[in-house]
């Protein structure tokens, strides 16, 4: 399991489940599993798709579709992964 930022602004446990956060996006609210504190994603996490687009954009020079998926699938994990490691929770 990665180490991963999952925790609660409100009760500093962890909030939801990893896949979860992967769910959620700026904007959107959830509700701690722990206190059932409100919490959100901040709108500055969107740098995570910087990567990604940059990859995209790679991606896109190269005619064969097997290695533009395999370069796009490279390029979600990585930007899942920021997410992941990165993107800290706010209070709602
Ligand atoms: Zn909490």
């Amino acid at each position: 399991m990665l180490e991963g930022n999952l925790a609660c602004p409100h009760c500093q446990k962890e909030a939801m489940a990893p896949w979860r956060k992967q769910l959620m996006g700026p904007g959107m609210t959830a509700t701690c599993k722990n206190c059932g504190g409100k919490l959100g994603i901040p709108v500055s996490s969107a740098w995570t798709l910087i990567p990604f687009a940059s990859i995209a954009i790679f991606a896109l020079q190269f005619p064969d579709s097997f290695a533009r998926w395999s370069i796009l699938f490279g390029g979600y994990v990585v930007m899942a992964f920021l997410f992941h490691r990165f993107v800290a929770f706010i209070p709602k």
